[in-house]
């Protein structure tokens, strides 16, 4: 085998492997009956067969999704999601906030899993609903520990109580420390449970 080297100037531009026929079915392809996919090329008519073909298989996907179902996995990974995150917590006595991006994680997989591996914006908004709300407990539930160990160790009779007793309880508790790092993973939260249940683009050709 004998190889020689170019300067990149004088090299011609390299013949793409594979172009010369259809990938689909064999026919010899001319500069005008030729569409590059990916790695491929195909005649017109094949391209056009299997861009409905990947059409029909994208519809299919975001179709018939057990929304009520969907929504329970969602609810599911979060809840699963804010327990790990305070379990850590707790077990620990550090808060490490990184965790928490596990939920949005895990409200975006429960999104899928439960609709059968579909994909479509209403499971992006549920899973990104579910997501928040899972951060949301896990916050209160995490400044309740807190709060609590200290009333113990002061000897006080009361208990910041879960579920809480009213939004303003709920509100006060998350507010507590609620600062810029706590709305980044919130942000990473509710972009990965955005991003996980999304649809693919279709995008055959290049
Ligand atoms: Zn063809």
């Amino acid at each position: 085998m004998v190889t020689f080297q170019m300067s990149m100037s004088d090299a011609p531009p390299p013949a793409a492997p594979g172009t010369a026929t259809c990938a689909r079915c064999d026919k010899p392809l001319t500069d005008a009956d030729r569409v590059l996919a990916v790695d491929r090329a195909f005649c017109r008519s094949c391209y056009e067969t299997l861009t409905f073909e990947l059409q029909q298989a994208m519809t299919r996907m975001s179709q018939d999704i057990n929304y009520p179902l969907a929504a329970l996995g969602a609810a599911l990974g979060g809840a699963a999601g804010a327990l790990a995150w305070w379990g850590f917590t707790v077990l620990t006595q550090f808060g490490f906030g990184l965790i928490a991006v596990v939920i949005g994680f895990l409200a975006g997989h429960g999104a899928v899993r439960f609709a059968g591996g579909k994909r479509s914006a209403g499971l992006q908004a549920i899973a990104v609903v579910a997501g928040t709300l899972a951060f949301l407990v896990a916050t209160y539930l995490v400044n309740m520990s807190f709060v609590n160990q200290v009333l113990h160790e002061r000897g006080e009779g009361w208990r910041v109580p879960f579920p809480p007793d009213s939004l303003e309880t709920l509100y006060r508790v998350i507010a507590l420390n609620f600062g810029v790092m706590k709305l980044v993973f919130l942000a990473i939260v509710v972009y990965e449970a955005w991003v996980i249940p999304r649809p693919p683009k279709l995008a055959l050709a290049t």
